[in-house]
């Protein structure tokens, strides 16, 4: 990596517009030129939709740094991040974005959380904990080793949803840091507790020191 004088140019890997605002907003004032797949005029093409068929969010973060790498040929950054029920033995987990496809209940946010809220049903309030989970994966060359940084958020999952901020299962997800749901929660907050924010700082505290 060149100094952190210099801005260094970052793919981040990712067509999520919820994770685009929240990473945008991460690297605010740091020393890095985000940027971003259509930005780089990488098109979305058939094989993406293979990128997260792995069985951990690291084996998928990977993949997608790696496939994006090789189209971009700059540091790419890429992370695979997902919802981990307790009282449904870790579901959603690797399968969130996609989990009410799966089941033939609709797609998207709104029907991931109705199937949420299904799954739930009579599951007493001191049995709904959950977390979020991210890894991060970074690689300054395609075939490089990768960067790898992990964390989570602790919560509960609600009854009914809470607030219009966030994206996904924010607004079921009560934040055990903040007392709210990340739906209700400003994003300052949102980012100084949440699974995304506690990595990528991690991730970018490790770039900064060894560029140094
Ligand atoms: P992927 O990492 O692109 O496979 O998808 C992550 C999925 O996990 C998202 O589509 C959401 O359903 C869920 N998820 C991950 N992080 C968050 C978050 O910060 N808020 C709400 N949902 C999230």
């Amino acid at each position: 990596m060149t100094s952190p004088a210099t801005q260094t140019k970052l793919l981040i890997a990712t067509r999520n517009d919820g994770k685009i605002r929240e990473i945008r907003d991460l690297f605010t004032g740091l020393p890095f030129e985000l940027r971003f797949p259509a930005e780089q005029f990488l098109e979305r093409l058939p094989d993406e939709a293979d990128l997260e068929r792995g069985t951990s969010f690291a084996e998928n973060a990977v993949a997608k740094a790696r496939y994006f790498a090789k189209r971009a040929t700059i540091p790419t950054l890429s992370e695979d991040s997902g919802l981990e029920v307790d009282a449904l033995d870790g579901a959603p987990g690797v399968f969130s974005a996609r989990w009410a496809a799966m089941h033939a209940a609709g797609a998207g946010d709104a029907a991931n959380n109705a199937l949420l809220l299904q799954r739930l049903e009579g599951v007493p309030d001191e049995q709904r904990t959950a977390r979020y989970r991210c890894v991060v994966a970074y690689l300054e060359t395609p075939l490089a080793k990768p960067q790898l940084v992990e964390a989570t958020c602790e919560g509960r999952i609600l009854s009914a949803p809470r607030g219009s901020g966030g994206f996904g299962y924010d607004p079921l997800f009560l934040s055990t840091d903040l007392g709210m749901t990340f739906a209700e929660a400003p994003l300052p907050a949102k980012q100084r507790v949440s699974h995304r924010g506690r990595a990528i700082r991690a991730l970018v505290e490790v770039l900064v020191r060894r560029s140094k």
